[in-house]
Parts: C-alpha cells; sequence; structure tokens
C-alpha cells in the first residue's frame, strides 16, 4: 500500500526517530510516530473503554492507515522542558477528524480538530492541526486519540514546546511562500504570453499550474486556513478535485504541446480514456464516494505519468524537439516524487531536502516547461515564417497556374465563340425556316378557308346562274317565234296584203302570242331574280373578304356577321338552324374588318362541324345562335352552338397552334390560334364555355375604339 506515494505529490513530514515512552527535553520537534501505541477500531463505536483497547506499538515514525476505520492512538508524555505547556502537532491537515484526550491533575481535556471541523474550533491559526498539551513541568500524563478518515492517510506526529512549533511552522510558510511566488511567476507570466500569442498550449500551462499551486495549498492546509476556511465541505473535496483539476489540465498541456494526437496517436487515444476516469473520480467526489475516488485516483496517476513519460520519449526520438525539455522536466519531477518515496521507503534519511523534493521538483518543472514555452515562441515563429513563405511559394505556383489556365481558357472561350456563332446562324436559319413554315402554314389555313369558301360561292352563284342559263334557251326560243310573227307582219305590202296578214294571224295564233309574252315576262323576271341572287352574293363576298381594307374602319360588325353566314350558307343548307339576336342600334366598331371576318369564319366553321357530328335526339336540332351586346365602351359578340363540345383536354389546349381532334385533312389545328392572335391585335379576349355533348360559345369582347398606337 506504501507504493501510492510514489503519486502522492505533497507530503511533507518532519521527523526525529525516538523510541520508548516520550519525554520532551530537547529544545527540538520531536518526531513521536514510534512510541505512539495503535488500536485499530473497525466497528467505530467504542466511546468510554478506550483505555482497555490492545494498542500496539508503531513500527514507522509515520504510520500509514487504511482509512475507513477508526484508529485509536495512546501516548505517555512527560513534561522535561522548560515550560509547563506542551503543544502536539499531526503534520497533516488531510485527515478527517482527530480527537485528543487526556487528563491532568484530575482536569479532563478534550479538542478536536481536522479538515472536517469548521475552522472555528481550531486551537491554532496554523495550516496543521496543533494542540495544547497543558501539562505542568516534571509531570507525566496519557494522551489517547482517536482519528477518523474517509480516505488512506499518513499520520506524523510531533510533540515540543509551542515556541518550537511555531517557528517550523513559520518557516514551512515562507518555504511555501518562495514555492507559490515561483508558481505564481510562471502562472502570470505564462497567462500574459498566452495572450499576446494565442497559443492553447499556454493556457494549458497556466491552468495547469494554477491546480498544481492550489492542490499543494490544499493539502497543506493553507486553503482551509487562508482561502475557504468558512467551507469544510468544500474543504473535504479540495485535494482530489484540484488533483483531477492537475492532471486534466496537464495532460491537456501535454497534447498540445508535444502534439500527440499526431505525432502519438495510440498514446493519444489511451490519456484520453483515461481523461473519463478523472471524470468519473470528480463525480464521484462529489456525490460522496471519496474513499473510492481516492482509491482509483492514485493508480490512475502512476499510470498517466507513465503514459506521458513514455508518449514524450517516443516523440522525442522521432524528433520533435521541444520534446526535449518536456522529457527533461519529466524527468526532473519523478526524480522528485522517487526520491521522495525512497525516504518513505527508508532507503534514504529523512530531511528537509528529501521532504520537500516534490516541491522542488514541480516548481523546476515549472519553470524548465516555462523556458520550453518561451522557446516555443521561436518554433511558432519559425513554423510562421515556414508557413508563410510556403504560401508565398503556393501564391506564386497558383499565379502561374492560373496564368496557364487562362492561356487555356482563352483558347477554349475562342473555340466555344465560334461554335456557337455557328450554332447561333444555324439557329437563326431554323427560326426563319420556321416563320416561313409558319406563315406557310397560316397562308395553308386561309387557303382552306378558302377553298370552303370557294366551294360554297360556287355552289350559291350556281343556283341563280342555272336560272338565267336555263331560262334562256326558251326565251331565245320564244324570242325567235315572236320575230317570225314580227317578221311576218313586217313583210306586209299592198299586193299581199290578205295573204300576209292571214299567215302571221295563223302564227299567231300558232305560237299563242299572249302565252308567249307572260312566258318571256317570267323567263325575263327569272333572270333578273338570278341577277339579282347573284350580285348579292357578290356583295356579300365583298364584305366578307375586305380584301381592300387593311386599315382600322368603323363598321358593322353584324354585317361581317351576316356575309359570313352567306359564305358559309351552302354548308349549313337547312339543317341547321341559324338564331340571330342582334343587339338593336348596335354601335359601329373600330376594327380590321377583314381578319375579324376571319374570326367568325373560323369559329362558325368549328361550330358547324360541331352540330354536323352530333346524334341530335328527337326534337332538338342543330342550332348556331348568334348574339350581340354593348357593355359600356366595349362589345360582347357571343357565337353559340349545341354541338358536340369540348372534353376539359381540347378546352386547354384549344388555342395552341397546331392542335385538332380533326383527322388529317380535316383540320390544320390552326384556327383557334389565328383567332386568337387577331383578338389580341385587337385588344379584345376571348372566352370559352363548353360542355362536352352540349355545346360550346365563345364570347369574343373588344373595346369600341382601337387604342392609337395599335
Ligand atoms: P381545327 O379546326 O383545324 O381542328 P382549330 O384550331 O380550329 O383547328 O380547332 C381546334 C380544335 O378545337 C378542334 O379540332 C376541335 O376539337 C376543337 N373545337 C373548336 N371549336 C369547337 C366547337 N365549337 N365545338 C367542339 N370542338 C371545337
Ligand atoms: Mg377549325
Amino acid at each position: 500500500m506504501r507504493q501510492y506515494h510514489i503519486f502522492f505529490l505533497l507530503f511533507y513530514f518532519s521527523s526525529n526517530l525516538l523510541s520508548g515512552q516520550v519525554t520532551v527535553e530537547e529544545e527540538r520537534l520531536q518526531n513521536i510516530g514510534e512510541s505512539i501505541g495503535y488500536y485499530t477500531d473497525t466497528s467505530c463505536n467504542s466511546q468510554g473503554d478506550y483505555k482497555n483497547f490492545d494498542f500496539q506499538k508503531g513500527e514507522s515514525k509515520v504510520p500509514l492507515f487504511e482509512g475507513s476505520s477508526c484508529y485509536w492512538g495512546k501516548l505517555e508524555l512527560t513534561n522535561l522542558s522548560p515550560e509547563d505547556k506542551l503543544v502536539l502537532e499531526v503534520y497533516n491537515p488531510y485527515i478527517d477528524e482527530l480527537l485528543l484526550m487526556y487528563e491532568v491533575d484530575g482536569e479532563e481535556y478534550s479538542f478536536r480538530q481536522g479538515k472536517n471541523v469548521p475552522r472555528s474550533e481550531w486551537t491554532y491559526e496554523l495550516p496543521n492541526l496543533v494542540f495544547d498539551i497543558n501539562l505542568p513541568i516534571g509531570k507525566t500524563t496519557t494522551l489517547y486519540f482517536k482519528v477518523t478518515s474517509q480516505e488512506q492517510f499518513n499520520l506524523p506526529v510531533n510533540i515540543g514546546v509551542k515556541d518550537q512549533i511555531l517557528n517550523s511552522n513559520y518557516f514551512s510558510l515562507v518555504f511555501f511562500g518562495i514555492y507559490a511566488g515561483i508558481m505564481l511567476v510562471m502562472f502570470f507570466y505564462n497567462l500574459f504570453l498566452y495572450f499576446s500569442v494565442r497559443d492553447k498550449s499556454y493556457l494549458y500551462y497556466v491552468i495547469h499550474t494554477g491546480f498544481v499551486l492550489l492542490t499543494q495549498t490544499a493539502f497543506f492546509g493553507y486553503g482551509y486556513l487562508y482561502l475557504w476556511s468558512g467551507s469544510p465541505s468544500f474543504n473535504k473535496i479540495s485535494f482530489v478535485l484540484f488533483t483531477c483539476l492537475v492532471s486534466l489540465a496537464g495532460i491537456r498541456f501535454f497534447f498540445e504541446f508535444l502534439r500527440v494526437k499526431r505525432k502519438a496517436p495510440s498514446i493519444y487515444k489511451a490519456i484520453r480514456i483515461i481523461e473519463v476516469v478523472y471524470l468519473v473520480v470528480i463525480l464521484m467526489e462529489l456525490i460522496g464516494f471519496r474513499d473510492l475516488a481516492y482509491k482509483i485516483l492514485f493508480p490512475v496517476q502512476g499510470i498517466v505519468a507513465l503514459t506521458i513519460y513514455a508518449g514524450s520519449l517516443k516523440i522525442l526520438k522521432n524528433g520533435f524537439t521541444p520534446a526535449r525539455i518536456f522529457v527533461l522536466s519529466w524527468t526532473v519531477l519523478l526524480m522528485g516524487i522517487i526520491i521522495f518515496s525512497l525516504k518513505d521507503f527508508g532507503v534514504l534519511p529523512y530531511n528537509y531536502f528529501t521532504l520537500h523534493t516534490i516541491q522542488v521538483g514541480s516548481a523546476l518543472e515549472a519553470i524548465l516547461l516555462s523556458l520550453a514555452l518561451a522557446n516555443r515562441i521561436n518554433t511558432l515563429k519559425k513554423e510562421k515564417e515556414e508557413s508563410q513563405r510556403k504560401t508565398v511559394n503556393a501564391l506564386k505556383e497558383n499565379e502561374r497556374i492560373v496564368k496557364e489556365q487562362n492561356v487555356e481558357l482563352e483558347k477554349r472561350v475562342k473555340i466555344r465563340t465560334m461554335e456557337l456563332q455557328e450554332s447561333n446562324e444555324e439557329l437563326e436559319s431554323t427560326l426563319s425556316n420556321l416563320k416561313e413554315t409558319q406563315s406557310q402554314l397560316v397562308d395553308a389555313e386561309k387557303m382552306a378557308s378558302l377553298g370552303q369558301l370557294t366551294a360554297g360561292i360556287a355552289h350559291e352563284i350556281n343556283n341563280p346562274i342555272n336560272f338565267v342559263t336555263s331560262n334562256v334557251a326558251p326565251l331565245r326560243r320564244d324570242l325567235s317565234e315572236i320575230y317570225e310573227i314580227v317578221e311576218t307582219y313586217s313583210a306586209v305590202n299592198v299586193e299581199n296584203a290578205n295573204e300576209t296578214l292571214e299567215k302571221a294571224h295563223a302564227l299567231t295564233v300558232e305560237y299563242d302570242f299572249d302565252f308567249l309574252k307572260e312566258e318571256i315576262d317570267t323567263l325575263v323576271s327569272g333572270i333578273s331574280d338570278g341577277a339579282i341572287r347573284t350580285q348579292e352574293i357578290v356583295q356579300g363576298l365583298k364584305t366578307f373578304s375586305r380584301l381592300d381594307e387593311d386599315d382600322v374602319k368603323l363598321i358593322d360588325i353584324t354585317e361581317g356577321l351576316d356575309s359570313t353566314l352567306v359564305i358559309l350558307r351552302s354548308k349549313t343548307k337547312d339543317q341547321v338552324i341559324i338564331e340571330k339576336e342582334y343587339n338593336e342600334g348596335f354601335p359601329m366598331i373600330e376594327c380590321f374588318p377583314g381578319k375579324l371576318n376571319q374570326v367568325f369564319m373560323n369559329i362558325l366553321n368549328n361550330a358547324l362541324y360541331a352540330v354536323e357530328n352530333k346524334n341530335y335526339a328527337d326534337g332538338e336540332k342543330p342550332t348556331l345562335t348568334l348574339k350581340t351586346v354593348r357593355v359600356n365602351n366595349e362589345v360582347n359578340i357571343h357565337l353559340m352552338d349545341n354541338g358536340i363540345g369540348m372534353d376539359e383536354n381540347t378546352k386547354k389546349k384549344l388555342f395552341e397552334p397546331f392542335f385538332t381532334t380533326k383527322d388529317v385533312g380535316e383540320g390544320t389545328g390552326l384556327g383557334m390560334s389565328i383567332v386568337f392572335k387577331i383578338i389580341e391585335t385587337h385588344q379584345g379576349k376571348i372566352q370559352l364555355n363548353s360542355e362536352l355533348g352540349k355545346g360550346s360559345e365563345f364570347i369574343i369582347t373588344l373595346p369600341l375604339r382601337q387604342p392609337k398606337d395599335s
């Protein structure tokens, strides 16, 4: 169990070998560890009968106890010193509680001190446990004490007169002060460096050093005396807590300073795991498993110390120079610990040097590491210069590459530009081709409607012309008969009067002159009718085509509707009923009359197709309805049919060029797109209501006047 000393950095006790019963006579403070009788009371519940315990003499000056039991001590003391008051010092402020009892001249004394005892109960303002022994000169008494501690502990006990104790403590304080001074200088110096260099190593060093100092302050009792005297509960955990933090910060410093993650990854990983163990220890300490925490902590300290040592040696071997000073400082510290422990084992004598090797070691470590850190500035500077040089080189290289790439890029851009130009030209020619095709198609659509139109007109005109032509032959025949009668009459003279008149009269009778007159009348009026009808049709055609009018004109659009109907009449035959609901006094509107007629033509043509292709139920007749309505400054033209109607898809695509549901040759799919275009140029709108199987209605809305710029 003693091995744990190796890692117990901060032990301090003074010693002076004596044996047997203790007599205080010299002017020197004596260690009386080997003169005390010890008894371990595991049950810890014996109160009154302690005087009958089986006390065993101690085997060492500074015995080590397991903790978690009650330890009793007994000591026969005779005062042969010049003063009638002695003091007993327990040089370990870190035991939980020590209760001291003795009896002098029938008077009983009892005191208790320790880290669980409020500072106010302590007799002296000193870091260690110091008890007054009111023992007059020449007298003897028996001291009994009971020690409780949750953790393992050493029990260094000294005895002497008050001044000796005060002097020794004063000396220790000065020594500690020097130590603390060195550590604080290192602390602030490197803190300052951290703020100027901003390298994390400095920060970890500063934290590490700070906690080393705090750990020692706690362990030597200065913390409880000066810093947190009001808080026994914090005092209880301070040492283990600070020790863990020392190690955690030390580990972090090690990682950062020697770049362990990169240079010794396996060690890095191993220690990362141990870091967790430290956190667990801290947690256990905080929630009250202090004994266990303490027992885990020290072996872990040992493992970490050796791992760090191995790691730094490995990194040094790999040629990382900062590791040199690190190894040196770590060696110094470990030497200190080893010397300290050898003294504990009795190999080396107890003296002030062996007692303070750990402290000296940690101070030297702090100084060496601080030097290493100072040197690190140079390293950092060199690294920075190196990296700057590299950056400059890289930049130059980049520039070169960029230049090269630029040349390459320019080449490519040229090629691409040429390609683009080519494809642009191609596109342009494709576009003009397309435009051509489009206009050809539009022409085709026009031709198609023109074809229908011509057929319609031919048919229309054929009727009246037939009238005329079929009347001409009988008229000629009638006229020739009349001519014959007239010629016969005109041939009458004096010689043949009777004979000729008789002949003429006979002809008149034969040809039935009255009938002839009637028939000629009928034939002529037939011819006249035919001519008039033809004239009407020609007029309608003229109105419809308005080929002569490409400008905006004020016209009556009902005329346009009517002329379109005239053209379509051949198609409508008599089966289709045409209903007109023209608004009375419908205004003239400004438009391109020829184009608008094309709109009516295209829509009505579709409507006729729609009614022709529907099977009507009884009583229902194919009907087109044309309606005009004026609304304020606009006119609405409703063109309705009760034909096949349209499904949703057709409605959606109706105005798309080339959309058709008709068979090849029957439709071009351009009619409605042309309608849309024309209405657009008129600043108008076209709406559609249609239901499949019921019919369709187009509502064209046009402004009365065209805006100036159109
Ligand atoms: P096309 O008549 O050459 O097919 P349009 O552009 O004139 O081309 O018409 C496109 C389509 O719209 C027609 O194929 C038809 O399906 C539909 N359509 C147009 N008007 C009507 C209507 N009054 N009733 C039913 N369907 C119609
Ligand atoms: Mg059409």
